[in-house]
């Protein structure tokens, strides 16, 4: 059976990742979002089981009890888990897979799935970061200020993936970011799971 590949994208708050990966998936069949388990609160405009399945710590507990998380992570005062299962069965059926996770969720993948595609997003400025991340209007300034320090930390660990993406551009990197897509696509284990009868009878002797 083909498998699918396992991508952990990350990126400072504000850096645009998750828009980027909404227009990636959008026309991409082949490739789906993991939605994490959260202890955060609901912002405004955000619906439970789309962005997040939004659970109590109690619950986020529970399952940590049970190893029901492939990795997970406390960012500012919450915490964070992908649902192991999920993304188990969703690779087994040829899918592949989105992690829009931190940098240390990402290192706990890659330990545990080292063929992991590992992307990283970078605004193109510190100033452009501050912006988009004020713009959003919905928090106060000491959250903005401790965002910005908490992105600062974030940004530090670019070094540990395998693609890196600034930000600029919408349209730019968004297409750098199908570029990796598709190239991952061709490796050629990945073709020889996908085009196995076609590779055997390309190599019969006439
Ligand atoms: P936000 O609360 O702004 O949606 O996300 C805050 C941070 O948590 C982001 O860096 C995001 O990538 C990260 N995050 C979201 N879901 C997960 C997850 O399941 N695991 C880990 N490790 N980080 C996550």
């Amino acid at each position: 059976m083909s498998k699918g590949t396992l991508y952990t994208v990350s990126a400072p708050s504000g850096a645009g990742k998750t828009s980027l990966v909404k227009a990636l998936i959008e026309n991409d069949s082949q490739v789906t979002v993991s939605v994490s388990h959260t202890t955060r609160p609901m912002r405004p405009g955000e619906t439970d089981g789309i962005n997040y399945h939004f659970v109590s710590r109690d619950e986020f507990v529970e399952m940590l009890g049970r190893a029901a998380f492939l990795e997970h992570a406390q960012v500012f005062e919450n915490f964070y888990g992908t649902s192991k299962a999920w993304v188990e069965e969703t690779l087994a059926s040829g899918r592949d897979v989105i992690l829009e996770i931190d940098w240390q969720g990402a290192a706990q993948v890659r330990k545990q799935i080292p063929e992991t595609v590992g992307i990283f997003i970078l605004p193109p400025s510190q100033q452009a970061l501050q912006e988009r991340l004020t713009g959003r209007g919905q928090d106060a300034q000491s959250v903005i200020d401790k965002r910005m320090a908490q992105a600062i930390n974030e940004m530090s660990h670019y070094v540990e993936t395998d693609y890196l993406i600034i930000n600029d551009d919408f349209t730019a990197a968004l297409t750098e970011l199908r570029a990796i897509l598709v190239a991952e696509r061709q490796r050629l284990a990945r073709q020889q799971v996908e085009h196995a009868a076609l590779l055997q009878s390309l190599l019969r002797k006439q």
